[in-house]
């Protein structure tokens, strides 16, 4: 028996889950371990949710919430997901738990006891508007790598590459919109180049891995390692647990794989053998399995590795680390700050979670970027799921139940053309095995499909509708056969589609508990129970609605633009616009949006309203020229006489 520990790269808590994270870390994770599970493997998965770094406490703060209210929200809306997927997990925790702290200050520790961490000085951007410095993810600027726009400080989406903020063009802050300065602070970094000898070392032997993932981390250690900040001066995450660090914590990057063994210990809690993960973390003898995104694959095969080559007690190195491409939607990459993407706690008001099951799994995202888009969503299910699976059940139960009251006997003799369509689906058993093993999830789909093709055409070509009436144990091989081929499916696709096949093992008779080994175990004989179609079809008006309510999300993202008749240019110049000065400014009792601002411009004075109190403090501004409307009529607002309108825009 083989033990596994098998783990998905912890969501971030600070937004729901969508559908491109599915399929690129939890499905495929998930269908592994169903299929280990299958084949009698000690194996568990273990997951939870990333909790700590700057996008929760900015998101906290912008909402007026705790940091602890935002993870809470998400952790349960990112479970709730889950399980309308039937992802399971043996354990799903979180890393702002204690336990997590705890393990996470002890990696800290015992790499700087060993010399592995070195504490720098150095420079970061600072946000002069909002006082603080600013993380990596809220820089954007342009990747001096690939020169593409929009490139976030720790790293570029267009090339994948890890970047250094302080390299990164035309930098602006993405929470004020500022352009940021550089100040001076204090960090602990990460020594990889003294990993350096080891990690190529030991990934040279990881010559099974997937091509994707290994040309990925050649390309990146043949470019010479860095140091990396591991900490962070933000107030939300794990406290820096040396003298002197008020206000640093530890980087989520260096946390957060630390969550797969802070889970593990507590789902070995939770068992009642609060040991027992170390069978699993501490035993050379265990495959550690990482699914996940390949923007995660620098984190998982470089920096996780050498976390862990240094620690006291002797931990497993992953044995595999199979990243996943990204999933595009309707041919767009996906984005959630432009909302386009489809988010599965609302895709599961609509459809059930195994359909979605079967179209990621068809369509993984395995070694090129994949699409997912609603017409072939619909197509997938209708044409495949249903009339091919879903008949080759319907006609033969339907069948059955007519002429044999569902009750089917194995025959004594098969004839040879039933013995050569059962040996064809024992062949596409052992491919289907060999696929599971290596992760090709759309060739197990296939090669699954491919069975019940085989029976369709094995039911048309014994048509047992004319052999009924002259030859009836003619029919009933037919009827045995097509169920022998429907019960193969119910195993071999039970990773894949849990819910479903367990009705047509219901349907049947056979027993819930499965195990890859007894697909060679025919049944003697079948008795039909509670027979009824195993999929739905999916009508055009669902995909349509679905297809609007994309459109409509992308018609609200782009509102902000949404444009005024023109005018012309002479209309323009009826205006007069001047450059003022701004030289007192008070806020406007009982308005949250007034201030009155008293403007010079060369001898004369004026006294202007402007409903701009949201954004700015009337001591930031006084002082500041700024460009005034000097010919609107003037006008009376909350009692005062406002005699010129300050210009301003979003953003
Ligand atoms: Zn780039």
């Amino acid at each position: 028996m083989e033990k596994i520990l098998v783990t998905s790269a912890l969501p971030y808590a600070n937004g729901p889950l969508h559908i491109g994270h599915v399929a690129g870390a939890y499905l495929p994770a998930d269908i592994f371990v169903r299929f280990q599970k299958l084949l009698e493997n000690d194996v568990i998965y273990i997951c939870g949710t990333d909790e700590h770094g700057a996008p929760i406490s900015i998101k906290a703060e912008s909402e007026g919430v705790s940091p602890r209210d935002v993870v809470d929200k998400y952790h349960q809306s990112i479970k709730e997901s889950f399980r309308g997927l039937e992802i399971e997990f043996d354990n799903f925790s979180g890393t702002a738990r204690p336990e997590h702290h705890k393990i996470s200050q002890s990696f800290f520790l015992n790499l700087l006891k060993k010399g592995f961490i070195t504490k720098k000085t150095t420079k970061q951007w600072f946000d002069q508007k909002l006082g603080r410095f600013l993380s990596d993810r809220y820089i954007e600027g342009i990747c001096p790598y690939c020169g593409s726009e929009g490139a976030r400080g720790d790293q570029c989406d267009n090339c994948g590459k890890l970047i250094d903020a302080l390299k990164l063009k035309n930098p602006i802050s993405k929470i004020s919109g500022d352009t940021p300065i550089i100040k001076e602070t204090t960090h602990w970094y990460l020594d990889l180049p003294k990993f350096e000898k080891e990690l190529r070392e030991w990934l040279e032997t990881k010559k099974y891995w997937k091509d994707n993932v290994r040309n990925f981390i050649f390309g990146w250690l043949n470019e010479g390692l860095i140091d990396r900040a591991i900490t962070r001066d933000i107030d939300w995450g794990i406290p820096v647990p040396v003298e002197n660090a008020e206000g640093k914590v530890l980087y989520v990057w260096f946390d957060a794989p630390i969550g797969y063994i802070s889970s593990t210990m507590e789902w070995a809690k939770n068992i009642g053998d609060p040991d027992r993960w170390k069978d699993y973390w501490l035993d050379k003898n265990t495959k550690l399995i990482h699914f996940l995104g390949k923007d995660n694959i620098p984190f998982h095969t470089i920096i996780w590795p050498s976390m862990l080559m240094e620690q006291d007690d002797p931990y497993v190195l992953p044995h595999d680390v199979p990243a996943n491409e990204y999933l595009n939607l309707e041919g767009q990459k996906m984005s959630t700050s432009r909302n386009w993407t489809v988010w599965v706690n609302d895709y599961l008001k609509y459809f059930d979670g195994e359909l979605l099951r079967y179209v990621l799994a068809v369509n993984a995202p395995e070694t090129k970027d994949s699409d997912f888009n609603w017409k072939d969503f619909q197509t997938r299910i209708n044409s495949e799921l249903n009339n091919i699976l879903g008949n080759l059940a319907n006609r033969t139960f339907v069948f059955s139940e007519k002429y044999f009251s569902g009750s089917i006997k194995k025959p004594d003799h098969l004839s040879e053309i039933s013995q050569d369509n059962l040996n064809k689906a024992n062949e596409l058993v052992d491919q289907i095995h060999e696929s599971y093993i290596k992760y090709q999830v759309r060739r197990v789909v296939k090669l699954i499909m491919d069975i019940a093709r085989l029976g369709n055409k094995y039911f048309d070509e014994t048509q047992p509708w004319v052999t009924i009436k002259n030859d009836p144990e003619l029919a009933e091989e037919t009827l045995y056969v097509c169920s022998e081929l429907l019960r193969i499916i119910s195993i071999a696709f039970s990773p894949i589609m849990p819910r479903s096949m367990k009705v047509l093992r219901q349907m049947m008779k056979l027993p819930d508990k499965l195990a890859w080994k007894n697909l060679g175990v025919q049944m003697e004989k079948i008795s039909l129970n509670n027979v009824k179609p195993l999929f739905r079809k999916i009508e055009d008006k669902e995909i349509e609605e679905q297809i609007r309510i994309l459109k409509q999300k992308q018609i609200e993202e782009e509102k902000g633009v949404e444009h005024k008749p023109e005018i012309e240019f002479d209309e323009f110049l009826k205006l007069e616009l001047r450059i003022v000065e701004i030289v007192a400014a008070e806020k406007i009792l009982k308005s949250n949006k007034l201030l009155k601002l008293k403007i010079r411009l060369n001898g004369e004075s004026r006294t202007v309203v402007a409903g701009i109190a949201a954004s700015y403090e009337p001591k930031e501004i006084i002082g500041k020229k700024v460009v005034m409307v000097m010919n609107l009529k003037p006008r009376r607002v909350m009692g005062v006489e406002s005699q010129a309108m300050i210009l301003a825009a979003h953003n």
